[in-house]
């Protein structure tokens, strides 16, 4: 039994349907601060089976301690977080309270369930400005804002449990750009309020929701000046944990492999990709660059491809044909 912490949001949402698909059983958690109830009936339409869902929080230890015991867990799919980068600038308590408050809880509780394996969403964030492309696992770790320390924090808190228990295994997955939704159209990713990240702007744009979308800057070292991502398939990125849960089910110590698709592309190439697969314009202009951002960032994905059996399968078309059906099969996310 896999525990999915965070099951009801994006990425842990296409994480539960490859796990099922896979021939895993699941139990999901989450307190909906950043979901609907609604994915939660998709994910059952898609998978044609009821969901074991429980609404609670990762802070509360005796839930989870329930949980574990009356589930039978034996490995924890960990997404529960906060995400918003600027938001945690301005509310860094929040952000450290949820994320790594939240994050000890759930270890504790596993610690007197008897539970020593977890799969934990890590981000490309941890390394800060990169000094080398491709980034590899081997690149200096230093996040430049809260939400990416406390994925740094949390990766060095599993080091450290890995380091005192010889049966801990905790894979940290470095995910990169994760953009595009399930092929059914059913679930994907639903801001709320105006998207922070590229892909739902791009998409919110198409059909018509934001009049333009605004290129933060055309004067960066990369191929047509502006900036440069791997963006990597949701479900590429969800199949890339069912691995990580076989490997940690097998093995002990930690891991800290990248999960990207080693591609660059820039903000230019990706408009016109979502065209050709929209056949929408997408109105945009020239803006100032954002502050604290970074020119281009990809990864060097050989460490999951060696050590896991994992390779991103999925190209840049595909993310944007199926970003692009969900977006129009919803066009208020998972609102009425
Ligand atoms: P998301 O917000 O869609 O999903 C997170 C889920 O966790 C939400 O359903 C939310 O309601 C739930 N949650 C938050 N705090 C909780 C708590 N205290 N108790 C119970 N549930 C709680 O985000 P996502 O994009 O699916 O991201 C999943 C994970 O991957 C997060 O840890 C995020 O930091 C990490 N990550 C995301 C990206 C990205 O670009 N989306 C990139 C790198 C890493
Ligand atoms: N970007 C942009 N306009 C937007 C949002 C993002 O030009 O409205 C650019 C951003 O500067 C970066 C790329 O798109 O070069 C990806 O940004 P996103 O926020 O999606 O991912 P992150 O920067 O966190 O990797």
């Amino acid at each position: 039994m896999i525990l999915v912490t965070g099951g009801a949001g994006y990425i842990g949402s296409h994480t539960i349907v490859e796990l099922i698909a896979a021939g895993h059983e699941v139990v999901c958690l989450d307190n909906f601060s950043n979901s609907n109830p609604e994915s939660v009936r998709r994910i059952e339409r898609i998978t044609g089976r009821k969901l074991n869902f429980v609404e609670g929080d990762i802070r509360d230890g005796a839930l989870l301690e329930r949980l574990l015991r009356e589930h039978a867990v034996d490995a924890v799919v960990h997404f529960a977080a906060l995400k918003a980068v600027g938001e945690s600038v301005e509310k860094p308590l929040l952000y450290y309270e949820n994320n790594i408050t939240g994050t000890l809880a759930l270890l504790s509780a596993m610690q007197r369930v008897g539970v020593s394996r977890m799969v934990f969403s890590s981000s490309a964030t941890v390394y800060g400005t990169p000094q080398a492309l491709p980034l590899t696992e081997a690149h200096p770790i230093g996040a430049v804002n809260p939400y990416g320390q406390s994925k740094v924090m949390v990766e060095y808190i599993l080091a450290d449990v890995c380091k005192a228990d010889p049966n801990f295994s905790a894979i940290c997955l470095r995910y990169f750009n994760p953009i595009g939704a399930h092929e059914s159209g059913l679930i994907g990713e639903a801001p709320t309020g105006i998207p922070n990240n590229l892909f739902p702007f791009i998409t919110q744009v198409a059909v018509g929701k934001r009049a333009e979308l605004a290129v933060f800057g055309n004067d960066w070292d990369t191929v047509d000046g502006t900036g440069v991502r791997d963006y990597i398939h949701v479900v590429d990125l969800a199949r890339g944990h069912v691995k990580a849960i076989d490997y940690a089910l097998k093995h002990t110590g930690m891991l800290a492999p990248n999960l990207g698709t080693g591609r660059g592309t820039s903000v230019l190439e990706l408009i016109h990709a979502f065209e050709r697969a929209s056949g929408r314009k997408i109105a945009h202009r020239i803006a100032p660059r954002r502050p604290g951002d970074i020119g281009a960032c990809w990864a060097d994905p050989s460490m999951a491809e060696r050590v896991l059996g994992w390779k991103a399968q999925l190209g840049i078309d595909a993310m944007c044909a199926d970003g692009w059906r969900w977006q129009q099969m919803n066009p208020n996310g998972y609102e009425a």
